[in-house]
């Protein structure tokens, strides 16, 4: 009898603290369950991602003065037409996770910023510099996985021209009070073919020959004509939540 009292006292005992940790599990765990999303595979983006570019169209782009986008698409690519200038999605993104490829033309001898050059700018406002730096010399902050003008990559991992290449890169834009003052400024996270070459750097202002200034509200995604014959492919964009809650309005700016 006081055998089996034992074991029921220790059960019991078991039973609660089994109950404790749970009690403290929920409480940690947020109150509602993750959304599930079927991840990508290959060149496939995962379910929740908005498609800018499949390798067939331009219908998601046009040129800044409304122009229909005049890049050439082929072979499922699309490639920077010289001169025709830079094209805009006609969506409009705050906080995002974007996926772009691209490749540098095997054509291109110049050196320099003179070589395979085009950017990725978010909210055309801030660009991430596209450029063969395979090598290929110039200054620390223009090269290839530079935001542009500000912070150099922290490694150069491009591959030769003509291969492709991968940015993946999440992007929270700064924060405005009502009187259109900035509060904190954007910041950056750059993987430049898997590796990480921008670690959630601080962007002061547009970056030069931004088409968008800073300011407050949304902006598109822009692709650069810097006349050189850049390819794109595999462009798909995810709206994220901010990365934390918006200073309050009336706060001091910066
Ligand atoms: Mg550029």
């Amino acid at each position: 009898m006081l055998r089996r009292m034992f074991f029921l006292c220790v059960s019991l005992l078991l039973a609660t603290a089994a109950g404790a940790d749970s009690a403290t599990e929920t409480e940690r765990d947020p109150p509602t369950l993750p959304v599930v999303v079927a991840p990508g595979q290959g060149a496939r983006p995962p379910a929740d991602a908005i498609v800018l570019f499949d390798g067939t169209d331009l219908s998601a782009w046009r040129h800044l003065d409304g122009r229909p986008a005049e890049w050439e698409v082929a072979d499922g690519a699309m490639t920077v037409k010289p001169r025709s200038g830079g094209i805009v999605t006609s969506a409009e993104f705050a906080d995002v996770q974007l996926h772009v490829e691209f490749c540098s033309p095997e054509s291109d001898h110049d050196t320099g910023q003179g070589r395979g050059n085009s950017g990725v700018y978010l909210q055309g406002r801030y660009e991430v510099q596209v450029l063969d730096s395979y090598q290929n010399e110039t200054y620390p902050n223009g090269q290839c996985g530079a935001v542009y003008g500000q912070h150099a990559p922290l490694v150069n991992v491009c591959r030769p021209p003509g291969q492709w290449q991968t940015y993946d890169i999440v992007f929270h834009p700064p924060a405005f009070d009502r009187g259109g003052k900035r509060l904190r400024p954007g910041v950056i996270t750059v993987f430049h073919n898997g590796v990480l070459v921008q670690d959630n750097v601080t962007v002061e202002g547009d970056t030069t020959a931004s088409p968008i200034k800073e300011g407050p509200g949304d902006g598109p995604l822009y692709l650069q004509d810097h006349g050189d014959l850049v390819r794109y492919r595999n462009i798909w964009i995810r709206r994220l939540p901010p990365a934390s809650p918006a200073p309050a309005p009336g706060m001091d700016g910066e």
